[in-house]
């Protein structure tokens, strides 16, 4: 029983609190660059809003609108660029992991020498407390980066996908107001929920595991096993968006607090090579056939798992369990609609070896309960394809 938590995001939770981020963010300065997709019309109406809310609150917004998903160097330094010309005392992450992610990038970048590239995870350097306050507003629940000292990048020139990972990522505020996700599209709302599915998943089966995140991650997965298939079917019912933004907030403070493993390692490679496929995708293709591999390493907790996503294997021994939790997992992605083989979504059957490889670079693969070997990585790879 030795182990740290830390959580130092002033969390704001509930319907219709977008209207409070002036009030909470005002404490940071007056002048703020908010960081979103271009608009579309789903998401201008909250756009409108927050803008509305800020200028009450004397804040000067200026809008950095050329996030993309899977965001790249350039558009961290476009942001940054902007941030900097207009002075930004602070910076707002509104919309989906890309553009939170590319806030707290901005906040590195705006601030410091060089680009956020250069402040990846392994580096000497690291970002000081020049690091501009952030604060995240998700309109997705997938990522939990609103909770999350993390921030991913893509450099597409080296066809790589990274990671900043620093306290001083952590959101100084996040408000998390359910009402935001309501447009999310149901393919949308079943991949990013999807990735709190797998966040919630990983820290729990890993060694590196607490006994305080094993309550918040067995908690999400309930809860994502009960309402992401529900929220999926009905995008537009409040309750289900509450309970899938908790779930996702649950799973954020569990991957701050503990580690996302070899899925996670092998979903970050194959965005790096193919920006377009979406980080759930790439979860969802390689899922099941990862688990069957390497349930026999954490029996007990993959059938704990196992039992949440079907209470009928209440009374069957772990190992059984356990070893159906494939079997759970791809009827789970079946039933979300978001079962694609590794050749669906458009990797090259060719490039199988080189993306074994890029999925051995990140550390991830080493918190999972067994450590895959790259010949066991293509191999499993070349099951999904
Ligand atoms: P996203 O931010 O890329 O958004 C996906 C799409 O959904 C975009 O086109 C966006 O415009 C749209 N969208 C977002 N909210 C919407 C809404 N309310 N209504 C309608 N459309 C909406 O997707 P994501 O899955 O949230 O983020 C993925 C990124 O986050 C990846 O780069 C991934 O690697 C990264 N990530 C970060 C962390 C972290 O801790 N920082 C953790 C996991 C993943």
């Amino acid at each position: 029983m030795v182990f740290n938590y830390l959580q130092p995001t002033d969390i704001l939770f509930g319907a219709g609190r977008l209207k409070e981020v002036g009030e909470v963010s005002g404490k940071f300065g007056r002048s703020c660059l908010l960081v979103t997709v271009p608009s579309f019309p789903e998401i201008e109406p909250a756009l409108k809003a927050i803008k509305s809310v800020l200028k009450k609150s004397q804040i000067k917004v200026e809008h950095f609108d050329g996030v993309i998903p899977n965001p790249t160097v350039e558009v961290v330094s476009s942001g940054a660029r902007l941030a900097r010309e207009c002075g930004a005392e602070f910076v707002i992450g509104f919309g989906g992991g890309s553009s939170i992610d590319t806030a707290k990038a901005i906040a590195v970048e705006a601030s410091h020498e060089g680009t956020c590239w250069d402040y990846l995870f392994f580096r000497k350097t690291q970002p000081t407390d020049r690091t501009l306050p952030i604060v995240a507003i998700p309109t997705t629940s997938g990522t939990g980066s609103h909770v999350t000292q993390v921030a991913v990048v893509t450099n597409s020139m080296e066809r790589n996908k990274s990671a900043l990972f620093n306290p001083r990522l952590f959101p100084r505020v996040a408000v998390v107001d359910p009402e935001l996700m309501l447009t999310l599209p149901p393919y949308m709302t079943a991949l990013t929920g999807f990735d709190a599915f797998c966040h919630a998943f990983e820290s729990y089966i890993t060694p590196k595991c607490s006994p305080y995140i094993e309550i918040l991650a067995l908690e999400c997965l309930r809860l994502i096993v009960h309402y992401l298939p529900r929220a999926v079917r009905r995008t537009s019912n409040l309750e289900f968006r509450e309970k899938m933004a908790w779930a996702d907030t649950l799973a954020g403070l569990s991957i701050a607090n503990s580690a996302v493993t070899l899925p996670h390692g092998i979903a970050m490679a194959m965005s790096g090579m193919y920006p377009q496929i979406a980080h759930g995708q790439a979860l969802a293709a390689v899922y099941p056939a990862i688990m069957r591999y390497t349930y026999k390493y954490a029996v007990r907790k993959f059938a704990c798992i196992a039992r949440i996503m079907n209470p009928s294997l209440e009374s069957s021994p772990d190992t059984k369990a356990a070893r159906l939790l494939g079997d759970e997992l791809e009827r789970f992605i079946e039933n979300l609609g978001i079962k694609k083989s590794l050749r669906e979504l458009g990797v090259i059957e060719s490039e199988l070896p080189e993306l074994a490889r890029a999925s051995l670079v990140l550390p991830d693969y080493k918190n999972h309960p067994y450590v895959v070997s790259l010949r066991e990585v293509e191999k499993l790879l070349c099951q999904c394809y």
